[in-house]
């Protein structure tokens, strides 16, 4: 009998929550976005989910190579681009489309011996000033890829650092937007700005591809429910209660004693913890689900185990169900009461936990008529 913890990944619901994202973007074409192994919910699951995407990108050169080896011949765009120039020729022999975001790269694109030639993104920084070119050193860098015979198509990125907060004091999202527009006018080739914000909350930026990541997953990058969007959770991490303690007034429970029980109490141990990626800062009071019914976890958070309320549940057992998050918790609930983002504790799952994916309704793998 293995540990009663998996993570059950379910691929209707990655399919649903894409048409969605394209719903948002009508005229757009749609890269999914399956980097750090699809947000945790496996490539294979990933690519199976978003099969009707119009390409996949991604951070890491070997999982671009896992997507084809298990046969995606579809667009598949590297968000980072490459890192040495070794790289270029796995780029090339997969045809893979990769984002070129500083001058080191292109000087690596000049020095390639390629028997043929590639897709770029040009990447814009426009104002996030993490990875791409200030739009007064666009041009020139365009002008430079131009003439290069290993590059073929040009077109261009850029990444939003406020799509959910598109007032920010320090950086207003249509300053980003400007700052783009500059950097491109003129110039041709095919757009792409929109994450998962921007495709959800401002979707007249979707200009020729949007990039959707967390809304995909079934998570939101902002303040409104990932329901009130229609999203169905792709990730629900479930295990059972493995024991039970009746606890008195006045003792304490886990490392460090952090909680105390004010009366008589009965608490539920669950085979999960931090050694899973469950958050070891959760606070006493996280929601969690026993059978169904919302409670709440007390003390610290072990490497393989978490505590929970029982004593609101009488029928509550040895074996009784628990949902860490998915279903019917919402994950970014959990990441909002531990002080995190949905985003962190899809990533953060750990590979010791069984990810398995549930196969949708035959009726829903066709698009129908
Ligand atoms: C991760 C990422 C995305 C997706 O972002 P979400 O907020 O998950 O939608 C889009 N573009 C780039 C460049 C990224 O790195």
């Amino acid at each position: 009998m293995p540990r009663p913890l998996v993570a059950a990944i379910d691929i209707a619901a990655l399919q649903s929550n894409l048409r969605i994202a394209k719903a948002h973007a009508p005229g757009a074409k749609t890269w999914a976005v399956v980097k750090a192994n699809a947000y945790g919910h496996g490539l294979a699951n990933g690519m199976r989910g978003f099969a009707a995407a119009d390409g996949l990108s991604l951070i890491e050169l070997d999982g671009a190579v896992r997507l084809r080896e298990m046969g995606w011949q579809k667009p598949i765009l590297l968000l980072e681009g490459f890192f040495e120039p070794a790289d270029l020729r796995t780029v090339f022999d997969h045809q893979f489309e990769t984002v070129v975001h500083c001058s080191e790269q292109i000087d690596m694109l000049e020095h390639a011996r390629l028997p043929g030639s590639i897709d770029i993104y040009l990447k814009a920084n426009s104002g996030m000033n993490r990875l791409g070119f200030k739009p007064e050193s666009f041009r020139a860098a365009y002008e430079r890829l131009a003439g290069i015979d290993a590059v073929r198509n040009i077109s261009f990125v850029t990444h939003f650092a406020n799509a959910d907060d598109a007032g920010n004091a320090a950086l207003p999202l249509i300053e980003q937007v400007r700052r783009f527009q500059l950097a491109t006018t003129g110039l041709p080739g095919s757009r792409s700005v929109a994450n998962s914000a921007a495709n959800l909350m401002h979707p007249e930026l979707a200009d020729d591809w949007v990039r959707p990541g967390i809304m995909l997953y079934g998570g939101t990058p902002g303040a409104a429910s990932a329901a009130s969007f229609g999203l169905l959770p792709g990730m629900t991490l479930e295990s059972r209660i493995i024991g039970m303690q009746d606890v008195p007034a006045g003792e304490a429970v886990g490392y460090g004693s952090r909680f105390v029980a004010d009366r008589p109490m009965k608490i539920g141990v669950v085979a999960c913890g931090y050694a899973d990626g469950y958050p070891r800062h959760a606070p006493d009071g996280t929601p969690i689900l026993v059978d169904g019914n919302r409670t709440r976890i007390v003390g610290r958070v072990s490497m393989d185990m978490i505590t929970v309320d029982l004593t609101p549940l009488p029928s509550a057992h040895v074996g009784s169900v628990v949902t860490l998050w998915g279903g019917a918790l919402p994950i970014d609930d959990v990441a909002q009461a531990a002080g995190t983002i949905g985003y962190e504790l899809m990533c953060a799952l750990a590979p010791r936990v069984p990810v398995i994916a549930l196969a949708p309704p035959a009726a829903a793998n066709s698009e129908g008529p």
